[in-house]
């Protein structure tokens, strides 16, 4: 199949496309996802990762596997590798594949059930969510419609890095900042990402920059294997002399999307670097949040994250602790 074939088929009513299928295929096995027509992308030449002057590109199909070990990624883009090797099994990120990843769905337990309301999986029937089990739930963007964190580790990585998605659909190519790749939940929860019907992700472009190479990602979750993230970070700080030169945070788990305030970095950069700098830059970033009583404790873990982050002395003691335990 070419890649003009599989954007005519993709053109035609309820048709969605396919790769891994290791989220699309799951929900049609739980009722959730039933669409009219499949198209099998998976052949396409949409795997390459390319590393060019000025930016990495990766392949939409380019496996999360293949990503995650690629030596340039981990080298110039390590949040990316990181975030990935964070999440899901490694059958499945042998699976996967990088436009997936971006495109899965929520885990709210009630959108991956029939037996509850839920607007993102019925529009207007209500939010289950809302007065139920909401721990695990967003406490920022979050709407009277729907709370559900997005689930993507990876997309949290490419948020901190300043990634483009590239697509291409019946209008022809663009691309988006991946800052506005995804929609907040607002009254529609059920259209989450800019993509348009018939549109196919084709790659994603990671410029090069030395904040980039010093990145990391940090995922705190109940439990060590393939669990979702109550909170993560993905975060590159460049401080010299004590002051901040230039910084980008992004978080995970505590977002409809994947989540990043600009403004507050704006307020760390020349600034020195310590425990109550980066604490007012929490409460900015954090200032917007409404909780529940069930989910406020991320707050603090998010808090937490970040000291633990982008304070140089802190990331220090880490090391340090690692090194004796090791002795
Ligand atoms: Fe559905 Fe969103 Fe409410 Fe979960 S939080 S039940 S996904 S509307």
């Amino acid at each position: 199949m070419t890649l003009e074939q599989a954007l005519l088929e993709l053109g035609r009513p309820d048709s969605r496309a396919l790769a891994g299928g290791t989220s699309l295929v799951d929900l049609m096995k739980l009722g959730v996802e039933a669409p009219a027509r499949l198209v099998d992308i998976g052949s396409l030449p949409l795997a390459a990762i390319t590393l060019g002057q000025s930016a990495l590109s990766i392949g939409a199909l380019a496996s999360n596997s293949e990503i995650a070990s690629n030596e340039t990624v981990e080298r110039l883009f390590p949040a990316v590798s990181q975030a990935i090797l964070a999440g899901a099994s490694g059958q499945i990120r042998n699976m996967a594949s990088l436009a997936g990843n971006l495109m899965q769905r929520t885990r709210c337990p009630y959108f991956r059930s029939t037996d509850w309301p839920c607007n993102k999986r019925q529009p207007g029937s209500g939010c289950t969510a809302a007065s139920g089990s909401n721990a695990h739930h967003a406490v920022l963007g979050v709407s009277a419609s729907c709370m559900a964190v997005n689930p993507s580790d990876l997309a949290v990585a490419l948020l901190a890095l300043d990634a483009e998605v590239h697509l291409v659909g019946p209008s022809g190519r663009r691309s988006v900042p991946i800052s506005q790749f995804y929609l907040l939940p607002a009254e529609t929860p059920e259209i989450e990402t800019v993509l348009r019907p018939g549109e196919l992700i084709t790659q994603v472009v990671l410029p090069r920059s030395e904040l980039a190479a010093a990145s990391t990602y940090l995922k705190l979750r109940g439990r060590a294997s393939y669990e979702f993230a109550s909170a993560s970070i993905a975060s590159a700080i460049l401080v010299e002399g004590g002051v901040v030169r230039d910084v980008a945070v992004a978080l995970g788990g505590l977002g409809v999307v994947p989540w990043r305030d600009r403004t507050a970095e704006a307020e760390l950069i020349g600034k020195a670097i310590g425990r109550q700098s980066i604490e007012r830059y929490c409460d900015a970033l954090l200032a917007a949040a409404s909780p529940t009583k069930d989910n406020a404790y991320k707050l603090d873990l998010a808090r937490g994250a970040i000291q633990r982050c982008l304070d140089p002395d802190r990331a220090r003691d880490d090391v340090t602790a690692r090194g004796s335990s090791a002795e």
